[in-house]
């Protein structure tokens, strides 16, 4: 059994279901070469890609994340995936993982060649990195100005906001700032004052007995683990709501998250140098839900 998996995938169009999605699947060593140098994915970072957890064998929310590969293409003018072709090579992927422990799939589509005729496509499973330490002891995190207010989707549907596209130098940045002001993390607020979202994650907060995150407007990654957990507390009996947060409120709250898919609720501890109060038990509960198998 081996630890990563390398597929090349030939992207079918959307409406095509008569062409076996298995023979569209070409397995590499993870070391071969398998891009062109024209890719625009690595030329531009023009592409999308979903990062999906893979937990004891069982990919989680692979509904969820491909309805988001489905939106991303539509905000960036990719043509539609075809769901059931992604449905299959994460299917094969993770078939090919070992059955214990923590493992990401990363799926890729990129606008492809320049004057190519189709996008490429590739999935890669490999290992995730240990987040147990930051799930139990916590982060500290540094409040960062993105640089638009926060209706900037709605005026600029260029920024592409809402995609999760491979663009990822700015996110990088902003982590490298966090790190620069000792801290491990960063959360985006908007130059006007709201909440928006860690470079790779998404912000939850408690306020007394109301958990909330931000709306996802377009000005945000929607994201998958947030929805989640927020079906879960809904379901349990517990307010949770996606509204509009001031950073005022985020730096009086009793409780803050980084959420995402692979490293799970991270609480943050520490925020812009003052100590956020920390429920270890509550951190516990939000992780025992999302490490249970999710669909
Ligand atoms: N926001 C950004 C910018 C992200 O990169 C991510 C995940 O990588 C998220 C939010 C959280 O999304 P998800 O919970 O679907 O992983």
């Amino acid at each position: 059994m081996s630890h990563t998996v390398t597929l090349l995938i030939e992207p079918l169009p959307a409406d095509v279901d008569d062409i076996d999605p298995d023979s569209t699947f070409h397995a590499v060593a993870p070391s071969a070469p398998a891009l062109r140098v024209a890719e625009l994915s690595t030329q531009r970072g023009d592409g999308i890609f979903e990062t999906i957890a893979v937990v004891d064998g069982h990919a989680q929310e692979v509904g969820p994340h491909l309805e988001r590969l489905r939106a991303s293409a539509r905000i960036t003018d990719l043509p539609e995936p075809n769901l059931e072709q992604w449905r299959r090579a994460i299917h094969r992927a993770v078939g090919e993982l070992p059955a214990q422990g923590e493992y990401s799939v990363k799926i890729v589509l990129s606008r492809g060649i320049e004057g190519g005729p189709t996008p490429t496509a590739w999935l890669m499973g490999f290992p995730s990195a240990d987040h147990r330490a930051a799930r139990e002891h916590g982060i500290r995190a540094v409040t960062l100005d993105r640089g638009y207010d926060h209706g900037a989707a709605e005026r600029a549907p260029w920024l592409l906001l809402g995609a999760k596209t491979l663009s990822y130098a700015v996110n990088m940045a902003a982590l490298r700032e966090a790190k620069r002001r000792g801290a491990d993390d960063a959360i985006f607020v908007s130059s006007d004052g709201y909440v928006l979202e860690g470079p790779t994650s998404s912000v939850v907060m408690r306020i007394g007995d109301e958990v909330a995150t931000p709306a996802a407007t377009g000005q945000i990654l929607p994201g998958t683990t947030q929805r989640s957990l927020f079906s879960h507390l809904v379901d349990a009996g517990s307010t949770a709501t996606e509204r509009d947060i001031r950073a005022e409120e985020l730096a009086r709250a009793d409780a803050v998250w980084l959420v995402s898919s692979v490293r799970l609720a991270v609480p943050v501890v520490e925020l812009d140098g003052r100590p956020v109060p920390f429920d270890a038990a509550e951190t516990a509960a939000f992780n025992a839900y999302l490490l249970s198998p999710r669909d």
